[in-house]
């Protein structure tokens, strides 16, 4: 195929294509790229330009990575796609298997699904036809915090932030679920006595609402310790600790969305390691398949998914038309592979000191509020916004960096396999437009 994009080409993609949150009659610039190879993007005029966004979070060992590439080849010489009721393939059962090995024992029955939305969307209807199962019907809805994102379906944007998502724009359809106040205190408070801190000002007005509410409540549902999209905050561990044991002590799920942070992107494995706790339900997507193309995985402690083999449906009611596609299991069972070869935890963690060396000092700009860092994530709220997304990305792109900010954050997600230099073409980027927001 031609890959050269054309002014028409471009016309028409605004005229006729909708991008994400974005307008057809006044839609904001756009960029062709051609190509993506390790960390970079390659924009049609030549420029080569290091992605800080790690396409949405998704990519961890670059793109065009040769062992994906090839698990990806491979398996479209065999089977891209079959159904999968009543039939079985090896890049499903090896995936899983790798998913379970690598989450804690309890969790070991997994959900294939096309997305992260749909991942929170399962583990939703899990917890509702768990208690629909063991006969404990008036357990019908959900307890989150705000500032939260879980995407775009309706089960999982009746629990994003409401203000955010808009909630109001879809006239009373939305499922109506619970809202605690987002968690306040950060991840690295060093305050001696942070875990008191913890307790009085995001414990209890959550303890309070859900002690208050338990017997409608089927399940807590928020983002492990980093909330993305809905507010870029990183809360502290102690407060996912208490939950999970409110969560035990009332008999309410506890479904941990791990779209984001699964798979390495905090420093741990998953983000629910850094509170020492095991959820009963967790979603995966965005980096499952290294970021080749879209697959999620939500999965239950046995428990759960007994319970509700043993409910009047005697199954889980969800199935879709391309549940396990063999193509995205092969291509997430290579990145897995590559996961468990456990280079990330240095690489990571690599990113996360040059984070703090670097990044860090540009709290002390007059039009930043604060600076937060764990893993590979760093973010850096400003106090002037909202940003003006299509002039920072222009000026993003001739300091050689891909970052795009919104609202009043200019965050980095980098890849994985970024190196110091490359790193510091982000963080300067970052750096050069603090003056002019
Ligand atoms: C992106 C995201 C989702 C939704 O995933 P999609 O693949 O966009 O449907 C859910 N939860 C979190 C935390 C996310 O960041």
């Amino acid at each position: 195929m031609n890959t050269i994009i054309t002014q028409a080409d471009l016309e028409f993609d605004q005229k006729h294509i909708w991008h994400p949150y974005a307008s057809l009659t006044n839609p904001l610039k756009v960029y062709p790229v051609t190509k993506a190879n390790g960390v970079y993007l390659h924009l049609q005029d030549g420029r080569e330009i290091v992605d800080g966004m790690a396409s949405w979070w998704c990519i961890q060992h670059g793109y065009n990575n040769p062992r994906l590439n090839a698990a990806a080849i491979d398996q479209i010489n065999s089977v891209s796609h079959v159904m999968f009721g009543g039939i079985a393939h090896k890049p499903s059962i090896e995936l899983c298997k790798k998913l379970v090995q690598m989450l804690p024992d309890p969790l070991d029955c997994v959900v294939l699904a096309d997305s992260g939305s749909i991942s929170i969307d399962v583990g939703m209807k899990m917890a509702l036809q768990y208690y629909n199962a063991i006969g404990k019907t008036s357990k019908n809805t959900f307890l989150t915090i705000e500032k939260g994102f879980h995407g775009d379906a309706f089960g999982a944007l009746s629990i994003c932030d409401p203000k955010n998502s808009m909630h109001t724009l879809y006239g009373g359809f939305v499922p109506q679920n619970l809202f605690s106040k987002a968690p306040e205190v950060y991840f690295h408070n060093d305050d001696p006595n942070v875990e008191q801190l913890v307790e009085e000002l995001d414990v209890a007005p959550f303890a309070k609402l859900l002690r208050e509410n338990h017997e409608s409540l089927a399940g807590v549902v928020m983002e492990s310790i980093v909330q993305g999209a809905g507010g870029l905050r990183i809360y502290h561990p102690h407060f996912l600790k208490r939950v999970r044991q409110l969560c035990t002590e009332y008999d309410i799920l506890l479904i941990l969305d791990e779209v984001a942070t699964g798979l390495g992107r905090t420093g741990k494995l998953f983000a629910f390691e850094h509170a020492d706790i095991i959820p009963d339900i967790v979603c995966l997507g965005k980096a499952l398949t290294g970021g080749y193309m879209t697959l999620s995985a939500t999965i239950s402690t046995r428990k759960v998914s007994e319970g509700i083999c043993h409910g009047p449906a005697g199954r889980l009611m969800h199935g879709q038309t391309f549940m396990g596609n063999p193509l995205a299991c092969a291509v997430a069972n290579e990145n897995m592979a590559i996961l468990m070869e456990g280079k990330w935890e240095q690489q990571v963690s690599r990113i996360e000191k040059q984070l703090f060396e670097e990044l860090a000092p540009l709290e002390k700009h007059p039009n930043v509020s604060e600076v937060r860092i764990l893993g590979a994530i760093g973010i850096v709220e400003v106090n002037r916004f909202p940003v003006k997304v299509e002039e920072l990305q222009k000026r993003f792109i001739e300091a050689g960096a891909w970052i795009r900010p919104f609202n009043k954050w200019i965050y980095i997600y980098p890849i994985f396999t970024t190196t110091a230099a490359e790193l510091r073409v982000l963080i300067k980027a970052i750096a050069s437009v603090l003056d002019d927001l």
